[in-house]
């Protein structure tokens, strides 16, 4: 039986796996009270005692900050280095389905918080290969993005001998309380496989029968345990030691550093997934088709923890953007050479059959019942001066570090 949640909106099914409490509360709203209840100032002391053993006088960095221009890496990198004091080593696996929004923010942290940068760059034909399976395979064509960002730094850390690597905040205790924030959970290479990768690793995607070999799939293979051992690798997040929220987070980075939002079709959150032209729009579909609900849910689960709206209006939200098309398919078509009605196709096999129903050829209806609101519903506000409206009609895969003006830009942007 499928148990909702009565303060959120997740039920049992969620699949990070989620359990509801004889109060009906689900293990997500229970973690989250720890963040009223624990004293946040006794846990950064804890964060500097950690991070402060990692301080080098003689090394070039303290530490690896993976970063990318969306999410949380301005927080990120203004709590490493502005206030653990510590001497970062930013890097950035490079997603390819970039908006300019994220491109721009990418340049512009380079240049605010003055660090060393690297970002990997794979080609881009083993990209479109690698998505071309994963799409149709697994209905998943954001596969090389998760493994790209969460292999790429522990990499980096091996192959520079840099043992700490600091994350955000950790999803799976943020979304379904997988854990305390005492537990002090730290990265694993079975939580990547088996949640971030949702079990899909390398030797799922390479076989025999097509042309992705090993080589090809190098770049997003885990280094081995050994290495990890010898150097001794490991990976802190900062949302067990610091009280984690990202509406905040976000509104502080806007104000303190420019961090530019973009206005996204299927959710009203403009700044997590600003960077990326596909996650929001045709993954986020495809997480509707699979899972039965999409981002704006895990964005109003978010917020009604934090009391800034109610479980009425989250419903409302939730209907209103769970509805909406997604954009910039056409991109994503012409960039994997597949045309539309191919892809729907291949979306409609991923549809999972217990939350939708096909009606007649090709229509298809969701089972549980869906309201139809006139207009947008009420939801949070951000401020419009980080919001401008770019037009986008292809993924602007490589940036320059450098804040040209505007129209120099603009013309660089054409020549790349
Ligand atoms: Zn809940």
């Amino acid at each position: 039986m499928v148990l909702e949640c009565k303060r959120c909106l997740y039920d049992s099914n969620h699949p990070l796996g989620l359990v509801i409490d004889e109060e009906g509360v689900c293990s997500g709203c229970r973690i989250h009270e720890e963040k009223n209840s624990l004293d946040w100032s006794q846990r950064f002391k804890k964060l500097k005692k950690i991070t402060n053993s990692y301080k080098s006088k003689t090394a070039k960095y303290d530490c690896i900050v993976p970063v990318s221009g969306g999410k949380d890496s301005y927080f990120i990198i203004d709590m490493v280095k502005n206030k653990l004091g510590m001497k970062p080593l930013l890097v950035s696996y490079n997603k390819m389905f970039n908006s300019k929004e994220g491109i721009d923010n990418i340049a512009n942290l380079r240049i605010k918080f003055d660090c060393d940068f690297i970002q990997k760059n794979v080609n881009p034909s083993i990209l479109k290969k690698i998505t071309r399976k994963t799409l149709y395979k697994y209905g998943n064509p954001y596969w090389h993005c998760i493994a790209g960002e969460t292999v790429f730094p522990v990499q980096m850390a091996v192959q520079l001998k840099i043992p700490l690597i600091i994350w955000g905040a950790h999803q799976g205790l943020e979304q379904v309380g997988m854990f305390s924030h005492t537990d002090e959970v730290e990265m694993t290479r079975r939580y990547r496989q088996d949640h971030d990768l949702f079990g899909i690793e390398v030797n799922d995607i390479s076989d025999t029968y097509d042309d992705l070999d090993e080589h090809d799939l190098m770049n997003f293979l885990y280094p081995p345990f050994t290495d990890i051992e010898d150097i001794g690798v490991r990976g802190i997040y900062l949302g067990n030691y610091v009280r984690w929220d990202p509406y905040a987070q976000h509104l502080q980075m806007v104000k303190k550093f420019n961090f530019k939002g973009k206005k996204l079709s299927r959710t009203f959150d403009c700044y997590d997934y600003c960077d990326s032209l596909l996650y929001s729009d045709l993954h986020d579909l495809l997480k509707y088709f699979k899972h039965g609900y999409s981002k704006v849910t895990d964005h109003v689960c978010r917020e009604i923890r934090f009391h800034r709206i109610s479980r009425d209006q989250g419903k409302k939200i939730i209907d209103f953007y769970a509805q909406q098309q997604p954009r910039n398919i056409d991109i994503f078509c012409k960039w994997l050479d597949i045309n539309e009605k191919a892809l729907q196709l291949i979306l409609n096999n991923h549809r999972n059959k217990s939350y939708w129903k096909e009606v007649t050829q090709n229509k298809w209806i969701k089972r549980k019942r869906v309201l139809v609101p006139t207009k947008t519903p009420p939801s949070l506000k951000y401020p419009n001066v980080a919001l401008k409206a770019h037009s986008d009609n292809n993924y602007t895969t490589v940036g320059k570090g450098v804040n040209w003006p505007k129209d120099v830009s603009k013309q660089i942007r054409k020549w790349l």
